[in-house]
């Protein structure tokens, strides 16, 4: 039998919790959010995640900036928010507009409220097996939807096809400070179907519509599909989930898999950086 990795319900557990531990406090964590340029699927993400922040009573800004935004305008709005000691964390939505480096962009944030965990203090802490202040959104939330179904990580061979800054890479390292043997593929990777198909878990962060279909998928296999592709019939993931799921053990959908958990670390992240910049100040 096939059981579904349901990201909703376990992002929903979270949320509730984080809205039960913030109808506590008096001051709220407040998250920042740039937003430069008019790219319609980063408009939308930015909108779920506002309201996402204010259900649970954190407070939030989105700074719009123009398509045209010059890098030093950004910047600026940066050195700001890193100054103002009501945000707690900054979010920088990407991909960036054509022209912007985007490497300078996020390496400007303190890392104390880089909600991403993209800065290379925080990326390079969590590469060398260090914590953090807070680990990116994405692999964060792959990893506790793993958690959350008790699968054992620990000397399993696990497939990361992808290895963006995003999700492949920071999750490979995760996944190895948990004793799982990595295998990272990317679109040069020959033959593709012989790692998989060695795989206990495989995890697809690589944006391809259901390119991943059951002869890549050993018997009983876990599978995790980040993947978010805009096709003519609708929003689907890398995974051929009809043909997929069968084979599985586990089977992440999408929507409804690792999109919600990825918006529920990400309010987690921004918790976090409240408390650990509240202790600062004792
Ligand atoms: P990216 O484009 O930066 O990286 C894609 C990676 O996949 C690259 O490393 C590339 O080499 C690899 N790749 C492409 N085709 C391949 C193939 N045939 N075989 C092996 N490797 C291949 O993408 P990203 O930012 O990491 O995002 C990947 C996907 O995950 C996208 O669909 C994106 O929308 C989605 N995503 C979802 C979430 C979420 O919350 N669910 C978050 C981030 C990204």
């Amino acid at each position: 039998m096939t059981i579904i990795l349901d990201g909703k319900n376990t992002a929903n557990k979270i949320i509730e919790e984080l809205k039960n531990k913030t109808a506590e406090l008096t001051k709220k964590p407040k998250l920042a959010v740039i937003l430069a340029g008019n790219n319609p699927a980063s408009c939308i993400y930015v909108n779920n995640k506002q309201k996402k922040a204010h259900y649970i009573g954190f407070e939030s800004v989105v700074i719009p900036l123009p398509e045209d935004v010059t890098e030093e305008n950004i910047l600026e709005h940066i050195f700001i928010l890193n100054e103002d000691t009501n945000i707690n964390a900054i979010l920088i939505q990407l991909p960036l507009p054509k022209g912007i480096n985007t490497q300078k962009i996020l390496e400007a944030i303190d890392p104390v409220k880089d909600v991403d965990g993209f800065t290379s203090f925080n990326f390079g802490r969590l590469a060398l097996g260090y914590e953090p202040y807070v680990y990116p959104c994405t692999p964060k939330g792959i990893i506790r939807l793993l958690d959350e179904y008790n699968i054992t990580l620990a000397g399993q061979n696990v497939l990361v096809i992808g290895r963006s800054n995003i999700v492949g890479k920071p999750v490979s390292f995760m996944l190895q400070q948990r004793n799982a043997t990595v295998t990272m593929a990317n679109s040069y990777t020959k033959n593709l179907k012989e790692p998989a198909l060695n795989s206990d878990i495989i995890i697809s962060a690589a944006g391809k519509a259901g390119f991943i279909t059951s002869e890549f998928i050993r018997e009983g296999a876990v599978i995790v599909d980040v993947g978010i592709n805009r096709t003519q019939n609708g929003i689907t993931g890398d995974i051929d989930f009809i043909s997929a799921a069968p084979k599985a053990s586990y089977i992440t959908p999408v929507p409804g898999g690792i999109g919600p958990m990825t918006i529920a670390m990400l309010m987690e992240n921004t918790y976090q950086l409240f408390e650990i910049q509240r202790k600062f100040l004792i």
